[in-house]
């Protein structure tokens, strides 16, 4: 082991003195090499080369050299040949200066291992040469590394707030934070463009300069989102109906919500707003509601609308004792003009119908199309029901002048029926339902007329349903049968046809006559298979009769007018002739004067083709529909059949005795059959008789008769005879049938 330098104890030339010098100087190295072996700071020595001369237990400790690796080696060595480059060049750069030298370096120990290092360097100043240096080495790792983490905690709190930033600057809402005391803390870029206030403005302002917002219904300033987001330390919406107001003043509709901020105790230091520009959606939300609640083509609500303002309507008038009514509209004969003049001439009515409706009632009434033709009008507030039936005249009064539709001059007439809370029910969809009966009775009752709603009429209403029930059954189960009601020469006494008649055999109801079902079976339909039906039935019987070799007649057969408005009408009874063999001359279609009329135009092509394939018309109830009679010149028909309601008072009324000889004379001249209906007295039938009426139909003359009953008569049952009048006349005509 190489000493410590000794020179300088060396003070005279005393053996004695020399020794106990010697002696000194050994216990003063051995004290500083104790010392210097105790001190956690490396200590390297280096001579004027730069080698190392001595170096302490710590250094060799930090090096990881022993002493004897340490000795001669220059004082750069064991730096990391990484850092030796700079740490050189900063040590060349403090020599030349003249200033100490110091750096933080790598040390690459013997086993590969590096510890961070502090290194200072200092002239050894002993006297000698002035090249040699002792350089102190501190072990900084521990620093190093704690260095380290913080440097790496530091970036990552960066890269955080900066990821924090970028997001709250790319997001499409709106971020703003305000202290505890309310004061805006921070806002995001949507945030400046939302409130129209920059960052540098706004941060420290109270939270209600920067963000106004007001209630969109009442335009009172709205309570602060934050603020109790804070106070009651939990996320709070935004009032539903919210508006910003910008810096500028313009508005916009706003939604979301605030919620606290809190430090890492869990305290709560402020509050953050997000919230976004809801405008559009807003606009569609109230668009679509809009668009549920109304008719797209008149712009009217619509029936969920109305049933809704009904109920309110009825709430209100419950609370304050006012009274309710609902008119409800059809049009008549709209179905009319849509389907000649088109959807679109339709469509054009339906608005200047509605926008008549509208004028007709007060601001406070409403208007809604309840579907297709139909429209109800809500009277909220009505004093007595008389009020809703002066409205009723006013939209008579209104829809009297033609509406000018696609270069047309339409005629558009309204039955009304009435319902009035409380009287005729208590909730919306009593009122509406009786609403809508009293409407339909008002059609029935001539339409262009208005009904109030009366209890009768729900009574009719439930039986009409009851009914139309029970026909689609007695279809299937075929409960409908045909009676025969002789037709006869008025001079001869011969029998010259038979109308059938319907009847149906309800098990529950018994026997129902036509004038309980037609008009029920016409509203549903089913008087198309009904009618086929009687047809078919008439026909097979009329063919049965002949095939059994009796003296068959003509059958007349009854058709409504949706039967005859059918496509395929004149196919369907060419089918029937075909199907059951009959000739076409033992078939004749009664049509009431107001079918004919109604489709003036398409019935006489129909009835062209009737004629053309055999088949006769007799026109039904003559006298009692249209007064135009050049129809009669301008279709094929067969035969008038006197409307009874003429024939009843003949002999007593000169009015109605006019107009049946009248009627007489005009068949006659026209070279048609007439026949008088409902002749029920020898009187009614004598006055006939006198003036030359043809032929009579009636009670006088024989009742309806069942099938067989009809069998009987033609083949020439002696009791079956009452219009040759020998047995059994004076007892009255032949009795309405067995059953
Ligand atoms: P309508 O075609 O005018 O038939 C004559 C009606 O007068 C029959 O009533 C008949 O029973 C009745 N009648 C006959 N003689 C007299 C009389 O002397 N006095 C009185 N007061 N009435 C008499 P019904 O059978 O009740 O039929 C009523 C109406 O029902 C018919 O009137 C007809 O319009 C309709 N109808 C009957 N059967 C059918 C049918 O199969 N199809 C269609 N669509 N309608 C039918
Ligand atoms: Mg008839
Ligand atoms: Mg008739």
């Amino acid at each position: 082991m190489n000493d410590f330098p000794t020179s300088e104890l060396l003070v005279n030339d005393d053996p004695a003195d020399a020794r106990l010098a010697h002696a000194a100087l050994r216990r003063s190295e051995a004290r500083f090499r104790a010392m210097s072996d105790a001190s956690p700071l490396g200590v390297f020595v280096s001579d004027a080369q730069g080698r190392c001369d001595y170096s302490n237990v710590a250094y060799q400790k930090i090096s990881g050299r022993c002493f004897e690796q340490t000795l001669g080696t220059t004082w750069s060595m064991a730096i990391h040949p990484e850092d030796r480059q700079r740490v050189l060049a900063a040590w060349h750069a403090a020599a030349r200066a003249q200033e100490p030298f110091h750096s933080e370096v790598r040390f690459l120990r013997e086993d590969g291992s590096v510890v961070w290092t502090r290194l200072n360097a200092a002239p050894l100043g002993d006297g000698g040469t002035a090249q040699a240096h002792v350089w102190t080495v501190e072990d900084i790792s521990v620093r190093k590394s704690l260095e380290f983490v913080l440097c790496a905690a530091e970036e990552a709190l960066f890269e955080e707030k900066e990821r924090a930033q970028v997001t709250l600057n790319s997001i499409g809402d709106a971020v703003l934070t305000t202290d505890l005391l309310g004061n805006v803390s921070y806002l995001n870029l949507v945030a400046e463009a939302m409130t129209g206030w920059s960052r540098e403005d706004a941060l420290g302002r109270p939270l209600s300069e920067v963000f106004a917002i007001i209630d969109g219904t009442t335009r009172q300033a709205a309570a602060n989102p934050a603020q109790r987001a804070i106070e009651e330390d939990r996320s709070v919406g935004l009032i539903a109906d919210c508006l910003l107001v910008r810096r500028d003043g313009v508005e916009s509709a706003i939604e979301d919500s605030a919620a606290p901020i809190h430090n890492r105790y869990g305290q709560v230091t402020g509050a953050v707003i997000v919230f976004h520009d809801v405008s559009q959606s807003r606009a569609m939300t109230l668009k679509m509601a809009h668009l549920a609640q109304h008719d797209v083509l008149t712009g009217l609500p619509n029936r969920l609308l109305m049933t809704e303002r009904l109920s309110l309507a009825i709430g209100l008038a419950q609370r304050h004792g006012k009274q309710v009514a609902l008119l409800f509209l059809d049009m008549d004969r709209f179905k009319h003009i849509n389907d000649s003049l088109g959807h679109v001439v339709g469509d054009e009515l339906l608005q200047s119908v509605a926008g008549r409706l509208v004028a007709c009632v007060r601001a406070t009434d409403t208007v809604c199309r309840h579907g297709g033709d139909e429209f109800v009008i809500l009277l909220a507030d009505i004093d007595k029901p008389q009020d809703a039936a002066h409205v009723a005249e006013k939209l008579h009064v209104a829809s009297a002048v033609p509406h000018l539709v696609g270069g047309h001059e339409l005629h558009v007439t309204l039955s009304i029926g009435i319902s009035v809370y409380p009287d005729d029910g208590s909730d919306a969809n009593t009122v509406m339902g009786n609403a809508d009966t009293a409407m339909y009775h008002a059609k029935a009752g001539g339409r262009n007329t208005y009904r109030f709603f009366t209890a009768d009429m729900n009574a009719r209403a439930a039986r009409r349903l009851l009914v139309e029930g029970s026909l689609r059954r007695a279809l299937k189960q075929d409960e409908f049968v045909l009676h025969y009601q002789p037709q006869i020469d008025l001079v001869s006494g011969a029998m010259t046809g038979a109308e059938a008649l319907i009847r149906w055999w309800d098990p529950d109801l018994g026997l129902v006559y036509p004038g309980d079902f037609i008009s029920i079976a016409e509203e549903c339909g089913l008087i198309v298979p009904i009618g086929r039906w009687v047809l078919r039935e008439a026909c097979r019987q009329v063919q049965a009769w002949r095939d059994a070799g009796l003296q068959a007649v003509p059958v007349a057969v009854n058709i409504a007018a949706v039967e005859f408005r059918q496509r395929d009408f004149v196919e369907g009874i060419a089918t029937i002739l075909q199907e059951t063999g009959l000739a076409s001359r033992y078939l004749e279609l009664e049509l009431t004067e107001s079918v004919l009329m109604h489709n003036a135009e398409s019935s006489g092509s129909v009835l062209e083709a009737l004629e053309a394939m055999g088949v006769s018309l007799a026109v039904d109830d003559f006298g009692t529909g249209y007064s135009s009679l050049s129809y009669l010149k301008r279709f094929p028909i067969g035969t008038l059949k006197i409307d009874k309601s003429f024939v009843r008072d003949i002999a007593t009324d000169a009015n109605d005795a006019t107009i049946v000889s009248a009627v007489i004379g005009m068949g006659r001249n026209l070279k048609q059959r007439v026949i008088a209906e409902g002749v029920e007295t020898r009187e009614q039938l004598a006055f006939l008789q006198t003036q030359r009426c043809g032929e009579g139909q009636g009670f006088e003359l024989s009742y309806p008769l069942s099938a067989d009953d009809f069998t009987r008569l033609l083949a020439g049952g002696d009791d079956l005879q009452p219009w040759c009048r020998p047995a059994g006349w004076d007892q009255g005509p032949v009795s309405p049938c067995a059953c």
